[in-house]
């Protein structure tokens, strides 16, 4: 019941942390609780494919999921991102950045990663899972101790806080946070389709909001992102099946032909929440918990394993140099260090969605003239495929 490292939270951000961790020493010991059945039950479908940048694949391969989730994996080889009516289009070609392999990154049905992170947590020794479980009691001293609802208490040197956008461990520690309600909704679910997808993802920018189609494993299948306000979503989810499909063909300019949906759709009100110090006493917020992104660049979870990847970067140094892992200069580095990157991503993805949301004409103009001029310097075009790519 001493444990190295207790998570709350065992969904991405909180898996991928534990497997991260036991990558650097297998010695650690790790607790994760989690109030879902986790053990149990699999995950199913919520409508969701990661857009997973090939950084993060790289950690995928280093926590031993990537073989597992290569099964359902679609490449994105090229991304090709348009802009309502203007002639100027961006295109992102792997093969320019990564030649071997000629891929950006792979889209992937989110409940196929959680599957295989929680498949290989039980391969693990030293990763004890306290599912379906919550906490009752937190009590911060020389260590954290942790009165679960079951009543076991259970204590570790740095409590990590994974429990997601709306945690309650950032709010009852009193971490303040910004926010900022988008008024938009994404709408998420499968189709199939006429034409092969040749594994080109699209960013469509169209008046009412943007249209990401995310190419599958199964090259006549896509996984569709379409936002727009919160009131035309309403209208939206309410159409029947063929007004559906009629207001989406035209969405899609009918690049991929006959379409068809093949899962139920969800809808996701977005939101930016950002907290404005990423820990408490021997608490560090990671994942959704620290900084939730607006999805229009699908990269929530990818941000998340940035802040994975600074933690343990930390914790590998303090071993290395004999420091104990919840020293006070590891938990502030790690909030400068998160922080940073956190922002860096919250302002892209937040100035991406206003300047395609403007009505502005001149923003329009810069805008279009920004996309015409990326696609000729090569050097610029390179760095937004690198950043795209997680590097
Ligand atoms: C429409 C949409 C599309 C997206 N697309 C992408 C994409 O393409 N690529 C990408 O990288 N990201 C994407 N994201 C972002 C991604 O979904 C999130 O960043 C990611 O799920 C965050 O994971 P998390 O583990 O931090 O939080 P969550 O997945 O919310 O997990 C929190 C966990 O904490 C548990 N929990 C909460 N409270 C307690 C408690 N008291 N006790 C025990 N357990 C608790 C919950 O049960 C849950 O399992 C998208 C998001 C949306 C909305």
């Amino acid at each position: 019941m001493n444990f190295d490292f207790i998570i709350i939270g065992g969904s991405f951000a909180g898996m991928t942390t534990a497997l991260s961790l036991s990558n650097v020493s297998t010695d650690l010991k790790i607790a994760i609780i989690e109030r879902q059945n986790i053990l149990q039950e699999d995950r199913q479908r919520d409508g969701r494919a990661y857009a997973i940048s090939a950084a993060s694949l790289k950690l995928f391969k280093e926590i031993g999921i990537y073989e597992a989730v290569q099964q359902e994996a679609g490449k994105i080889a090229d991304i090709k991102i348009t802009d309502y009516k203007s002639p100027f289009f961006l295109d992102f070609i792997g093969f320019e950045v990564d030649p071997q392999h000629g891929q950006l990154g792979q889209i992937i049905e989110n409940y196929h990663i959680h599957n295989a992170l929680r498949n290989r947590i039980l391969e693990h020794k030293n990763i004890t899972v306290f599912s379906p479980n919550s906490y009752e009691e937190i009590n911060f001293g020389d260590v954290v101790k942790v009165k679960l609802d079951d009543e076991k208490i259970i204590s570790g040197k740095l409590l990590l806080a994974c429990d997601g956008r709306f945690s309650r461990l950032r709010d009852l520690y009193q971490i303040h946070t910004t926010q900022k309600k988008y008024h938009q909704t994404a709408i998420v679910f499968n189709i199939s389709h006429q034409l092969p997808h040749e594994n080109i993802a699209h960013e469509k920018f169209l008046p009412g909001g943007p249209l990401a189609i995310l190419p599958l494993k199964n090259p006549h299948q896509s996984s569709i992102v379409w936002i727009s306000s919160d009131e035309t979503a309403q209208l939206v989810m309410s159409l029947d099946d063929e007004n559906f499909i009629h207001q989406l063909t035209k969405k899609t300019e009918n690049c991929l032909g006959k379409i068809s949906v093949i899962s139920e759709k969800f809808s996701y009100p977005l939101i930016l929440i950002e907290a404005e110090k990423f820990y408490h006493e021997k608490m560090l917020l990671i994942g959704d918990a620290a900084a939730g992104v607006h999805p229009i660049a699908g990269q929530g979870f990818n941000l998340a394993i940035t802040g994975i990847k600074i933690l343990c970067q930390l914790v590998q140094e303090s071993l290395n140099s004999g420091f104990d892992i919840s020293a006070e200069n590891l938990i502030k580095e790690y909030n400068k260090k998160a922080r940073r990157e956190a922002k860096k991503m919250l302002i892209a993805t937040d100035i991406l969605n206003s300047l395609f949301e403007t009505k502005s004409f001149s923003i329009n103009l810069a805008r279009n003239l920004g996309i015409g001029l990326v696609n000729k310097i090569p050097k610029l075009k390179k760095f937004f495929i690198k950043s795209a790519g997680g590097f």
